[in-house]
């Protein structure tokens, strides 16, 4: 069972965007984490969590963190959206210094947010240590154990092109698939089958005469089976 923590980064009202007071990152974060949930579900052997049980919520950043631990994760991925200026625009990945293996899985989930953004980049797939050398990100720093530990921004909410689109339902929906496809090559995983199910079938007796097994399907139906007499 492979087990991923999202973590929609912020509260629910945090980041506002400059170009359009109606955006905030907090918000937007959350919805496309939910999206990016039923994503990940469409293939066999995967639980998802998310750090927040509602939008409203906003747990500290160590808590973000340890929840993916005490949940025996394997996966934490913060999702956000970047600021700067209105001229700044592209994708950033950043991976624990403890989980150097994340980097392909990272890489991969920017490459998908790039392509869905008008003329964008990857501008950086790295760690980001602090001055005493573990990771800058609170929620990467209190995510220890968990294999594959990655924040990523996807796009500039300042920028209006990424703000655009970032914001879109549509655009979460097909990034999410997107993503989950990543997930789903770097691990292995398999799209959930809409075939029916093998059935396994108990068989009780087998006669030359009929009437023995009538007998035995009587005596069956009598103790409260279902009981069907089958040529052959
Ligand atoms: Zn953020």
């Amino acid at each position: 069972m492979l087990k991923i923590m999202l973590d929609p980064g912020h509260g629910q009202y945090e980041n506002q965007s400059p170009l359009d007071k109606s955006f905030y990152e907090g918000t937007n974060n959350y919805k496309f984490a939910l999206v990016l949930k039923e994503a990940l579900l469409a293939y066999e052997g995967v639980e998802v969590y998310l750090t927040k049980n509602s939008i409203g919520e906003n747990p500290s950043l160590a808590d973000r963190g340890k929840m993916a631990v005490t949940k025996g994760c394997d996966v934490f991925l913060s999702i956000h959206s970047n600021a700067a200026t209105a001229a700044a625009y592209g994708v950033e990945g950043y991976y624990s210094v403890k989980t150097p293996g994340a980097y392909n899985l990272l890489a991969g989930l920017c490459n998908i947010v790039k392509d869905n953004l008008p003329a964008s980049k990857v501008r950086r797939v790295v760690t980001k240590k602090n001055s005493s050398g573990t990771d800058y990100y609170g929620v990467l720093r209190n995510s220890v154990g968990v294999k594959y530990s990655m924040l990523i921004e996807q796009g500039f909410h300042t920028n209006a092109k990424e703000l655009a689109c970032i914001r879109l339902d549509e655009w979460h929906k097909v990034v999410a698939k997107g993503q989950a496809q990543v997930f789903a090559d770097f691990f292995g995983l398999k799209v959930k089958s809409a075939a029916p199910k093998t059935l396994y079938r108990v068989q009780v007796g087998a006669f030359s005469v009929k009437a023995n097994a009538e007998k035995l399907a009587n005596e069956l139906k009598s103790k409260g089976y279902s009981a069907i007499i089958k040529e052959g």
